[in-house]
């Protein structure tokens, strides 16, 4: 089978890019491991969507710096009742979303592979000739004319050969991973009567803590009490359980992760049932798919997004996205997070954030790896540094990664160039809203 594009992993980057790619013309396939489309956000169960939020530094409206295909997302999922909780207005319902990636990717005339892993690339010269995805049936190789990236953990790039780092410089170590839980049953009234996430989360950090002091819950993988709302009655998600020091591309370390991230999950809602009212007749509806993991591989591209770019609030010609998310580092070591200001829980440290309402760009360069003239990497494996990752890694910054290079790709397709010669300022342009003041108001 030959296409123009063929995508590789169809999570936020890669559904973004497979669309993006149909819609200019192209001829796409999108190849995906599991049964369904999302990535993180559905089989992770990572809620909510992070990285667009703006807020006007006048009249502290809220708004949105990414549109796109982003925004088409939030809207049909707006539209289906499943977007938006009263108490965190970017959470929604991820098994509407698999109905949505469905919906829009067959209007758009995508072909899409589910059950099918990446398993090899053949290389010629300087591009990928074809790939081997693997499924029930065997192996079957696919060519297309320029492939993009969005494994997440940068798995083709690496296949073929590209140079790449894991972790952070100094030992290599990778951000936490942590398995996602919901509880249902949950008196949200109660829990929410000041109507917001930080004072529902303060009526139970003080109980949490008081029970580890006291010895009646032993819960050292975090130590303070995140969750955040979802848009059903009585189901709260859960980003609590931490597991340090593992290696998301080894499967030994996997399977570790996903029996102590389950084992966590259990310890901390048995005691939240045990001990916090609104939580009595509470229960774990759901567990992940699999364990979160944040960070593997960084792809060296022919440009590495960094620390400074984020703190300098950085603009670029070639721009393919835009966020003001800080630098989110998950311990990969203890409980804590590496940007907070040491001693100040929650608070992020200045040189860790972009400067007050302001916002940084990511170049398109981030997304072109050195040595092959047609792959792009627009997942959270793009060229950065272990800083500069953990600042773009989130779903709507991926999503607008993924959307840029779907229409690289099919320009790259069409004119027969390599994607290092993709008119980028061009690109910016046609994505339209980069050039635009952020989006206020509804639907964010
Ligand atoms: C626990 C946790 C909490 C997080 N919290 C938030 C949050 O609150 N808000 C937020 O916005 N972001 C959050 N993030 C970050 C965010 O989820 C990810 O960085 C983002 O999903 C990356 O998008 P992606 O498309 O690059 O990769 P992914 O979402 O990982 O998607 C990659 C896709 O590729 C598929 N795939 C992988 N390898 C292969 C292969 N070899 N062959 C075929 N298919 C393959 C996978 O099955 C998957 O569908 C969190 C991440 C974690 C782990």
């Amino acid at each position: 089978m030959r296409y123009n594009v063929a995508v590789l992993g169809g999570g936020p980057a890669g559904t973004a890019a497979a669309l993006q790619a149909a819609r200019a013309g192209a001829k796409t396939l999108l190849v995906e491991r599991y049964g369904f489309l999302g990535g993180n956000a559905t089989g992770a169960l990572v809620n909510p969507w992070m990285g667009h939020a703006w807020a006007d530094p006048h009249t502290r409206q809220p708004g949105s710096l990414i549109g796109g295909i982003f925004r088409e997302i939030v809207l049909a999922l707006r539209a289906r009742g499943a977007y938006g909780a009263p108490c965190d207005r970017a959470a929604f319902d991820e098994q509407q979303l698999k109905l949505v990636y469905d919906t829009v990717l067959a209007a758009a005339g995508v072909t899409v592979r589910l059950h099918s892993l990446l398993i090899a690339a053949q290389i010629e010269n300087d591009r990928i000739a074809t790939v081997d995805v693997f499924g029930k049936g065997g192996a079957q190789r696919v060519a297309a004319d320029v492939f993009i990236d969005a494994t997440g953990d940068g798995d083709l790039a690496a296949l073929a050969g590209c140079s790449v780092a894991i972790g952070r410089p100094a030992d290599g170590l990778t951000q936490a991973m942590t398995t996602s839980f919901r509880m249902a049953g949950v008196a949200k009234a109660e829990l929410f009567a000041d109507g917001n996430l930080r004072a529902a989360r303060s009526r139970v950090d003080p109980l949490f803590q008081a029970a580890r002091q006291a010895g009646r819950l032993h819960y050292p993988y975090r130590d303070f009490v995140q969750f955040y709302d979802y848009p059903r009655p009585g189901v709260l998600h859960f980003n609590m359980t931490r597991i340090n020091r593992v290696n998301g591309l080894s499967p030994e370390d996997l399977t570790r992760a996903e029996t102590e991230g389950r084992r966590q999950a259990a310890v901390l809602s048995e005691w939240l049932v045990r001990e916090v009212p609104a939580f009595r007749s509470a229960w774990i509806e759901k567990l992940a798919c699999h364990a979160g993991v944040r960070e593997t591989r960084h792809v060296k591209g022919l440009y590495t997004f960094s620390h400074e770019d984020v703190a300098a609030g950085r603009k670029f010609d070639d721009a393919i996205a835009r966020s003001r998310y800080f630098i989110d580092i998950h311990s990969p070591t203890g409980p804590g997070f590496d940007h907070e200001v040491p001693g100040a829980k929650g608070a992020v440290r200045a040189s860790y954030a972009p400067p007050p309402n302001d916002w940084y760009e990511v170049p398109y360069r981030c997304i072109v790896p050195v040595g092959l003239a047609n792959l792009l990497v627009p997942c959270r494996a793009f060229s950065a540094t272990h800083e500069g990752a953990a600042a773009v890694r989130v779903m709507a910054t991926m999503t607008a990664l993924g959307q840029a290079a779907g229409l690289a790709a099919a320009r790259a397709a069409t004119t027969r160039s390599s994607v290092a010669e993709i008119n980028a300022v061009a690109l910016r342009r046609e994505l339209g809203y980069l050039d635009a003041p952020p989006e206020l108001g509804e639907p964010w």
